[in-house]
């Protein structure tokens, strides 16, 4: 027997349970299946990575039949999800989302909505990342990831992937009618934190803001951040596996 991978969908993100974004991707989960569940963090958890609360309780609010409340990050609400909330309901595919920015280059490592898609992926369940990229002062482009990414999730699910990846998905910021087509892309190269942000509180005493400013390196060729600049759709997978194979091939013949 096959299992429908549609059959339950969990809904996650780090923006919050009360983002935008997480009532987008609500409706472009219930577009894929009849149960949608809900497990997302209390307040904002951007920029949170891959982190786990250990030090202290976490809590988790029931606010409806299907819809939890996690006072920690995303990592921690999948958890929860996973083990707890939807322990007699494991989901099917796990979706993260939708991000208020994009996700793109070294963001990988930073992200959270990144980082609730890898920890499904490390629990067994497939999952996907989804992000709206931004422009400081201009409406945020909702719509352009509610009309594609429903067909978008439909086709890189009957595609699929191993059991060790995940698929990270980038919306530019123009309407879903001006996106000119997706690519297939590899994680470029841009550093977030280029541009430190010293100012002084009203104590005199310093602050600092780590600044949207990012450094852009690398062969931008067939990368994400190439794709969204083009104003195309950018679908990375991700492998979770880390190690570098040409650097340890090198290494233990060095140290043999
Ligand atoms: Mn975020």
């Amino acid at each position: 027997m096959t299992i429908d991978p549609f059959a339950r969908i969990l809904v996650t993100n780090d923006d919050g349970i009360q983002a935008p974004g997480l009532k987008v991707l609500e409706k472009i989960a219930r577009q894929l299946s009849k149960d949608v569940w809900v497990v997302a963090p209390e307040v904002e958890q951007s920029g949170a990575g891959h982190s786990l609360t250990l030090r202290r309780p976490l809590r988790m609010r029931r606010l409806a039949a299907k819809r939890f409340a996690v006072d920690g990050t995303p990592t921690d609400s999948v958890l929860l999800a996973l083990k707890v909330a939807m322990r007699k309901h494991r989901p099917t595919l796990v979706l993260s989302g939708v991000n208020r920015g994009a996700n793109l280059g070294e963001d990988m490592t930073y992200s959270g909505t990144i980082a609730a898609a890898m920890e499904a992926t490390l629990l067994g369940v497939p999952a996907i990342a989804l992000s709206q990229e931004v422009v400081t002062g201009e409406a945020v482009a909702w719509g352009t990831p509610a009309a594609i990414a429903p067909g978008l999730v439909r086709r890189l699910v009957a595609s699929g992937w191993p059991a060790d990846v995940l698929i990270n998905v980038n919306f530019p910021h123009r309407a879903a009618n001006a996106v000119v087509g997706t690519a297939v892309t590899r994680q470029g190269r841009r550093k977030l934190g280029e541009q430190i942000e010293g100012r002084i509180d009203t104590r005199g005493e310093h602050y600092y803001w780590i600044g949207p400013v990012r450094g852009e390196d690398g062969d931008p060729a067939g990368t994400d951040l190439e794709a969204i600049r083009q104003g195309k759709v950018s679908v990375t997978p991700l492998h979770l596996d880390l190690t570098h194979g040409a650097t340890r091939a090198k290494l233990a013949e060095d140290l043999a």
